[in-house]
Order: structure tokens, then C-alpha cells, then sequence
């Protein structure tokens, strides 16, 4: 069965005096039941991976170039974040797809390339609130799957990530009816495009503002196998209870 995964999406924020936060995580969840994941920012990555040394909690890069090395000032390969002990990266996030107008052809390339490279691509995806409103949801995330979504992906290099837009660093969160409907769509586009093994074997996770006081619930939605928190995933204090609510989720 999926193991449940908690991911951490420290975004650009952090520098060395936050490794203090991931000292206590490891104390507090090391042989967890569940995966834990955090992608602090590409300098930390190495710091953060020797402070996490032997907890099992794994580190991730927040994204990578398409291209595997070359001409391209400012950007970071899947390879350069594998050695610098990364095992995922996400890729697509909205603030990505927004910031640099990275298209579902873009996020595809990246996530192939990470998967070429040995690491779990976290694939985001989410509708924005006019698309939501519109009740084109389940359309717009039907697109970014096939668009974004790697032919090579299997249970073991790809997560999904569904994260309405209008959610993300908001406080505002979908009713769990609406996530469930989502995250039931994504498990059924995936059985048509690659089959029932593939479809029972990838995570869904569920991102935007995931807190301590909504992930119990958050995480009893049928087909939600973790989350993707940003905000909350910067504190020991507030990342802890998400990750025990995902514990307990999790039997
Ligand atoms: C995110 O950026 O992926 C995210 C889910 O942010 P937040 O938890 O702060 O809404």
C-alpha cells in the first residue's frame, strides 16, 4: 500500500540558524511511520542533509532545469541536487508556473528529467479561483496531469501534489468534500493513462494551508496520502502536530 508522506516546502525562506527546526523534527519523528520529506532552499540542502543524517527524514529541491547541465545561469540540475543528497524535487509548483511562466510542457520536461536522475518528482497541480468558480476544476487539473505527467512515471518516482491555487498561504482551504472529489479524479486519470498498479501505488498529497488544527481531518479524506505544507512546514512547533495527525492517519 502508499506509504502517507509529509512534505515540507520551506520555499525561499531559511537560512543556517533555521537548521535548528530540523534538529527537533529528527528528535521528534525519527523511524517514522509515515515519510517525511523537506525541501528547504538549495543552499541549505547540504546542511540540511547532515543535521536529518540517520533520522529518515529525506530532503528535496523545490526545482531543477530541464536540461541536464549546461549554459544556464542561476539554475540547478537534478543531478547537482541528488549530490547534494536530495532523493525529490517538486516540480510545477504554482508560484513556479506563475513567477516564470512555467507551462504543463515545462514541468513535464523537469519531472522527466528528475526521474531520469534518480529522484521522486513532486508534481503540483490546482485550480485557480476563477477556474474553481468556473467549475472547471477537475478540467484544468485533467490538462495539467496529462501535460505535466512523465510517460516513465511509476509509484516510486512520482508524487502528485493537488494545490488549489487560491488555497496556498491563504488560510483558506476546499471542504474535504471537494479535496476528496479531486483527489478521486486524480486516481482515476491515473488507472486510464497507466493501468491499476501504477494508479494504487502513486501519492496524492493534498497542499495548501494544511495547519496543525485541519490536518486530522484533512488527512481522513479517502485517496489523500500526505501533504504539501509551506507555511506550516517552517517550525518544529507547527509542522510536528501535522506530521503526528498524518502518524496517526496512517494506523
Ligand atoms: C505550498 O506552497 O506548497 C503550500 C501548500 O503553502 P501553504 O501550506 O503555506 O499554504
Amino acid at each position: 500500500m502508499r506509504r502517507k508522506l509529509a512534505a515540507g516546502n520551506w520555499k525561499m525562506n531559511g537560512t543556517g540558524d533555521g537548521l535548528g527546526e530540523l534538529r527537533t523534527l529528527s528528535q521528534s519523528h525519527s523511524a517514522s511511520a509515515v515519510d517525511i520529506l523537506i525541501c528547504p532552499p538549495a543552499t541549505l540542502l547540504h546542511r540540511a542533509g547532515a543535521v536529518l543524517d540517520g533520522s529518515g527524514i529525506a530532503t528535496g529541491g523545490q526545482d531543477c532545469h530541464a536540461a541536464g547541465s549546461g549554459a544556464h545561469t542561476g539554475d540547478i540540475s537534478a543531478a547537482m541536487l541528488a549530490d547534494a543528497g536530495a532523493t525529490a524535487v517538486i516540480v510545477g509548483h504554482s508560484e513556479r508556473r506563475a513567477d516564470h511562466d512555467e507551462r504543463n510542457d515545462d514541468v513535464r520536461a523537469k519531472a522527466k528529467t528528475a526521474m531520469e536522475a534518480g529522484l521522486m518528482a513532486v508534481v503540483c497541480l490546482g485550480e485557480s479561483l476563477a477556474e474553481r468558480e468556473a467549475a472547471n476544476t477537475l478540467d484544468i487539473i485533467a490538462g495539467q496531469m496529462s501535460g505535466s505527467i512523465p510517460d516513465l512515471s511509476t509509484g516510486e518516482n512520482l508524487v502528485i501534489a493537488y494545490e488549489p491555487i487560491w488555497a496556498i498561504g491563504t488560510g483558506k482551504v476546499p471542504t474535504m468534500e471537494q479535496i476528496g472529489e479531486v483527489h478521486g479524479f486524480v486516481r482515476t486519470r491515473l488507472d486510464r493513462r497507466f493501468g491499476a498498479g501504477v494508479a494504487r501505488s502513486v501519492r496524492v498529497l493534498y497542499g495548501g494551508s494544511v495547519k496543525p488544527g485541519n490536518a486530522g481531518e484533512i488527512f481522513a479524506v479517502p485517496n489523500v496520502d500526505g501533504a504539501l505544507v509551506g507555511g506550516a512546514s517552517l517550525k518544529a512547533d507547527d509542522f510536528s502536530p501535522i506530521i503526528h495527525a498524518l502518524e496517526d492517519a496512517a494506523g
